[in-house]
């Protein structure tokens, strides 16, 4: 069967009214079998392994060909569909997790179909990348050893530009415990774990470093109990994105040694950096020109790399093999109500992956990059 418009749209479509939040084992699995159902690649085989956040899909053939990425896994919470459903405008499809990623599952599924059967392929399909791939990040750093090249099918920026840069995300949890007191009675008493807090977050604020590119973010806060209460405890959950590896190593520091500013309460910081930055090294930077000159020949447009703040798990293979990652869908709304993919780059996004794939065969065969 031919990959065309038609098919593609449909399966996307398939996908997008199979609702696969994270956490919810059953949805993603419902797509991997569906994406293993319409497989076709000859003589590939497609292995589920489990695992308690659903299981991973990989798909192979043969040994030493590219390891691409995917998720099946979305942000949006069952029954999103009725208030945000399928829309296919022609040139523009929208609905819950079309861009991030199911049009991309698609395009790489029609990439590898493509392929020549002797050309060799990995490609994993993972239940939990949208909540840091616990479950999967062994399965993905074991395959992306030894790799020639990873190819991650996350959505392109404008134009269809890859992500070349991505930031490396810490979440922690920010634990203060008080003294908790009446606090018309015996304030004297009383040590507010919400004040605490509250210089703890301006002292967050300051580690910022915008030439860097170092963000935190204080997301949620909670505490105390009622207005009369010296609050006896508070939290807080905060997001940390760096962009170099020596960023991420002086806020670890800073963070096992932070500032106390009541003695008599108790802080504790927990959590650390699931992800690590990504940055483009030489290797994978000869992999984007590689990609740019198969998109000048496909599109007659020049293709562009671009850092961004928001990671995947092309950060943790960046790290053990040459990464190109937002090689899938383009449009906009990630994550957002007005989430959508824009078609006319289907085809050549196909075509982009299929080649990238191909070249990384005839490089083993030559011996070359
Ligand atoms: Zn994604």
């Amino acid at each position: 069967m031919t990959w065309d418009d038609g098919r593609l749209k449909r399966l996307v479509k398939d996908l997008v009214c199979m609702e696969s939040p994270s956490f919810d084992a059953e949805g993603v699995e419902q797509v991997e079998l569906r994406l293993a159902e319409e497989m076709d690649a000859q003589g590939a085989e497609c292995l589920f392994y489990p695992t308690d956040r659903g299981p991973v899909l990989e798909v192979r053939r043969g040994q030493g060909g590219a390891l691409l990425l995917g998720h099946a896994d979305t942000v949006w919470p069952r029954s999103t569909l009725q208030k945000m459903p399928f829309g296919d405008a022609g040139g523009v499809l929208s609905g819950p997790g079309v861009l991030d990623m199911k049009a991309g599952l698609v395009y790489t599924l029609a990439a590898v179909s493509q392929l020549d059967t002797e050309v060799p392929f990995d490609w994993l399909v993972t239940p939990d990348e949208e909540v840091g791939s616990e479950a999967s990040r062994t399965l993905i750093e074991d395959r992306a050893h030894g790799a020639p090249v990873v190819l991650v099918a996350e959505p392109g920026a404008a134009g269809g530009a890859l992500k070349i840069g991505r930031a490396g995300v810490g979440n922690f949890l920010l634990e203060i415990v008080g003294i908790q007191s009446h606090a018309g009675l015996d304030p004297e008493a009383g040590a507010s774990a919400i004040r605490e807090l509250a210089q703890q977050i301006l002292w967050l604020g300051s580690l910022e470093n915008h030439l860097l590119g170092t963000t935190v973010n204080v997301g949620v806060v909670e505490g105390g109990s009622r207005p009369n209460v010296i609050a006896g405890q508070a939290k807080a959950q905060i997001d940390i994105r760096v962009r170099t590896s020596k960023e991420m190593e002086r806020m670890q520091e800073t963070l096992n040694h932070p500032p106390h500013f009541d003695a008599r309460t108790s802080i504790h910081y927990v959590g650390g950096f699931s992800r690590p930055p990504m940055d483009l090294r030489p290797e994978a930077a000869r992999w984007f020109d590689v990609a740019a000159d198969i998109w000048q020949g496909l599109t007659g447009a020049r293709l562009d790399g671009l850092n961004v703040g928001g990671a995947s798990d092309g950060n943790f293979t960046a790290a053990l093999a040459p990464t190109l990652d937002g090689l899938g869908a383009v449009g906009q709304g990630a994550h957002a109500v007005h989430e959508q993919v824009q078609w006319d780059y289907t085809q050549p996004r196909i075509q982009l992956i299929r080649s990238l794939v191909e070249q990384a065969f005839r490089n083993g065969q030559e011996g070359t990059l």
